[in-house]
């Protein structure tokens, strides 16, 4: 079934939904996107997820000619084009068509593109059984550099990890940072429950500010768990007594052994599986409503 697409203002069916092989998005990676999801006729934190996306656009000087309500109405016009209740919505924007040369200056307008289409839900038995993960051998992008928390269109750090993993044996990649810090998955930050604390990297160490991240912290204190954002080393996830990834896609994810060491029993532990339930509870209960 074709899908709706929307396009620079437009809803069009996805076989005119083109772009330019001038796109700079294309030819360099430039450009800023945004992975959300609607559950049950809401989508869940859209606003935060639309105001992350301006903060990546104003850093990586982007100028984007919606406000963010009137991009707020286009995603939700895009899911209830494509009648979708349940959906994964992917929003690109990228700096558009140029030249060959790299210059921002030569791209006269960025393009606007949101996709909603079916989840694909990970198999439950990932969830009932966990996953592992391994420390890959590539470094997270430098804070001075290219800093994590920019989502740039360029995911080629996450992309290597992502391999490194899979080559491995492993579902999950960790990365560490130059420092040897751990900092998050390839597309999912990381949390460590140990000795009664749930413990998350800080931003500053070179991740991504997930919102599936804010919203288990939030969570979790809610439950009563004391929550510590503080640098995480290897040996705090190896010796840990929980450990799980968060993401918008993946939500909460229990990782069961990280380089060969078990975490825990081995089994996902049950704060692990409370705070899943509660998350399975607050993305119904919460966001903006399609219609
Ligand atoms: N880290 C990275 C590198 C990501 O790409 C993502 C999003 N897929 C996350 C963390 C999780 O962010 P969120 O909870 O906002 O989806």
């Amino acid at each position: 079934m074709s899908r709706i697409i929307y396009m620079n203002g437009d809803l069009v069916p996805e076989e005119e939904a083109t772009i330019s092989v001038f796109d700079h998005g294309f030819l360099y990676g430039d450009g800023v996107f945004e992975g959300i999801r609607a559950y049950d006729g809401r989508i869940f934190r859209l606003k935060e997820h639309i105001d992350r996306l301006y903060e990546s656009a104003h850093c990586i000087m982007l100028d984007i000619p919606l406000t963010p309500e009137e991009m707020e109405q286009a995603v939700i016009d895009t899911v209830n084009a494509n009648e979708l209740s349940d959906a994964y919505i992917r929003l690109v924007v990228s700096r558009g068509k140029g030249d060959l040369g790299l210059n921002p200056k030569n791209c006269p307008g960025c393009q606007i593109v949101i996709i909603a289409g079916k989840i694909t839900i990970f198999p439950e038995e990932r969830y009932t059984e966990g996953i592992e993960a391994v420390t890959v051998p590539t470094r997270r992008n430098v804070v001075g550099a290219l800093d994590p928390r920019i989502k740039s269109l360029n995911y080629l750090n996450n992309i290597l990890a992502h391999i490194e993993a899979a080559r491995a044996g492993a579902r999950e990649a960790l990365l560490l940072n130059s420092e040897g810090y751990v900092t998050e998955g390839a597309a999912d930050n990381i949390f460590v429950y140990r000795r009664g604390i749930l413990w998350t990297p800080p931003v500053y160490v070179g991740i991504l500010e997930g919102i599936t991240r804010e919203a288990v912290m939030r969570l979790a204190r809610e439950e009563g768990i004391p929550v510590e954002e503080s640098p995480i080393t290897r040996h705090d996830v190896y010796t840990s007594d929980e450990c799980f990834v968060t993401g918008t896609a993946a939500e909460i994810m229990p990782i069961v052994e990280v380089d060969g060491r078990s975490i825990g029993t081995g089994k996902p532990g049950p704060l692990t599986q409370q705070l899943t339930r509660r998350y399975r509870e607050l993305v119904v209960e919460e966001g903006a409503p399609l219609s």
